[in-house]
């Protein structure tokens, strides 16, 4: 298991954002974590992070017990985020905001630095036609791509995808979650929240359902779409 979550329990003040929850994440899957608003989906890619302190509970990555580690520390072992919203730097261009994604990366410049980005643009033709732009200036959906760009320029294992959907268009939401199953496809691990259930268990493995910070259901992508429950309060009665 490469990520192996156990017991675990967020707090923001009285607050119990999460509350005991267990999860793995195997090794070249895609694991998406459903549910509605409020229900702990952002707070549980933050604690993975390292931007959320544990109330209990543990984090193990590839064996190894990562629960108090500086966010930076996870980056060097193979976690990166793209976080909800966005989140790039809106007064740098696009190549300068894919080259923060690199910057625990001690090979740039090199030819192992410039063939990860050539994967960038050939995931997202679109960034490279815009490389000198700045990132404050694109649209919502390019400015997701970018993110999800600078994420993967860490050279991540796991790559932490929240809400990549988020206020796109129809069309743009299929090619968002088209572009993750290249990702995971590419040999990245997954782990990916999403308000857009019925997408999101269509590319996953795994997929754990999230209410008010517990896990409620789990089972593989397609059995959780053909649950009569999960299909009542998350998919509109179709998939
Ligand atoms: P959404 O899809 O709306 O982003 P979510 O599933 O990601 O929701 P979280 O953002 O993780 O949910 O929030 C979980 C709970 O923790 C909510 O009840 C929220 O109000 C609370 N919460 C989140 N951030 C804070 C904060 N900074 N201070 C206090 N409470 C917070």
């Amino acid at each position: 298991m490469l990520l192996e979550v156990e017991g675990l329990c967020v707090n923001y003040g009285h607050i119990e954002a999460i509350r005991d929850i267990s999860f793995g994440v195997e090794e070249g899957t895609v694991v998406t974590l459903i549910g509605a608003n409020g229900a702990g989906k952002t707070t549980t890619l933050k604690t993975l992070s390292g931007l959320r302190k544990v109330r209990a509970g543990t984090v193990k990555f590839d064996g190894k017990d990562i629960t108090h580690l500086p966010p930076f520390e996870r980056v060097l072992m193979g976690i990166s985020q793209s976080p909800e919203g966005r989140g790039c730097f809106p007064g740098m261009t696009v190549l300068e905001n894919l080259d923060m994604g690199a910057y625990v990366r001690n090979d740039r410049k090199t030819a192992a630095y410039q063939a990860d980005l050539d994967r960038v643009f050939d995931l997202f033709p679109r960034l490279k036609e815009r490389e000198k732009q700045a990132a404050g200036s694109m649209s919502g959906g390019e400015q997701q791509m970018l993110a999800i760009g600078r994420a993967l320029m860490a050279k991540p294992r796991l790559v932490l995808l929240d809400e990549p959907s988020m206020g796109l268009a129809p069309k743009l939401i299929q090619q968002i979650f088209s572009i993750i199953t290249e990702i995971n496809a590419q040999g990245t691990t997954v782990l990916l929240v999403e308000q857009n259930a019925a997408q999101a268990l269509k590319r996953a493995h795994t997929a754990h359902v999230l209410e008010t910070g517990e896990i409620v259901r789990s089972g593989t992508g397609a059995e959780l779409a053909g649950d009569d429950s999960v299909k009542a309060a998350y998919l509109g009665g179709d998939v």
